[in-house]
């Protein structure tokens, strides 16, 4: 799951400010499960721009704004979108960046792109995969050090961990207790005793 965050209602209109009869398009995937950009947020949208004085000529809400087939995918969810002078894509970077892949207006995106995580357990957990292409999770009980450890360290903790808490970052559990305590629980300890070689500023 990509994680998004809302930019606020002032900063999209400052982004809109020279533009007009625009569309509107959410996801039904990440932003809708975060509520930067399911239905009901993108209805509260389209209503704060016509009160701001902005046109909104449509809305669509695609299964995945990061899987646009065509041009012709969009109008089949909503024919208003070919008169749309701009449209605003209420996803992640990807989801806007996909979108503008197939039309030929201007293109803005209303949320801050946080991170890779995930919604597990009902708990939301951010970076849990800094996407390095080269992956060895599994070597750490599936816990990801490149992206949960605060220094990126392969081969165990730094040793400044407090409380089972990281020293960068207090409020955040330290990744290397995490992998240890699962590693325990799954008898998989001997994993600790692999070296991992320094890599190419730890990502490639
Ligand atoms: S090793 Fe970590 S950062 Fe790299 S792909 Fe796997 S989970 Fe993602
Ligand atoms: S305290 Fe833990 S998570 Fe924080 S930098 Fe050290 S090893 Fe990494």
């Amino acid at each position: 799951m990509i994680i998004t965050s809302a930019k606020s209602f002032e900063v999209i209109l400052a982004l809109l400010k020279n533009e007009d009869n625009m569309f509107v398009i959410g996801c039904n995937v990440c932003a809708a499960k975060l509520r930067t950009g399911g239905e009901p947020e993108v209805l509260e949208m389209c209503r704060k721009l016509e009160e701001s004085g902005k046109q909104v000529v449509g809305w669509a809400l695609p299964t995945a704004a990061c899987s646009i087939r065509s041009f012709e995918s969009l109008v089949d969810k909503n024919e208003k979108i070919i008169d749309a002078c701009c449209i605003l894509v209420m996803a992640c970077g990807s989801g806007v960046s996909s979108v503008a892949n197939v039309v030929g207006v201007p293109v803005y995106g209303s949320n801050d792109t946080i991170s890779l995580g995930s919604l597990s357990g009902g708990k939301l957990i951010s970076n849990q995969c800094v996407m390095c292409g080269d992956c060895i999770i599994g070597e750490f009980g599936g816990i990801c050090p490149k992206a949960q450890c605060s220094k990126g360290l392969l081969n165990g903790p730094c040793g400044g961990n407090v409380d089972g808490m990281c020293e960068i970052d207090r409020l955040k559990d330290c990744a290397w207790t995490l992998i240890y305590e699962r590693l325990k629980k799954i008898e998989r300890l001997d994993l600790l005793y692999n070296i991992h070689t320094p890599q190419e500023h730890g990502f490639k």
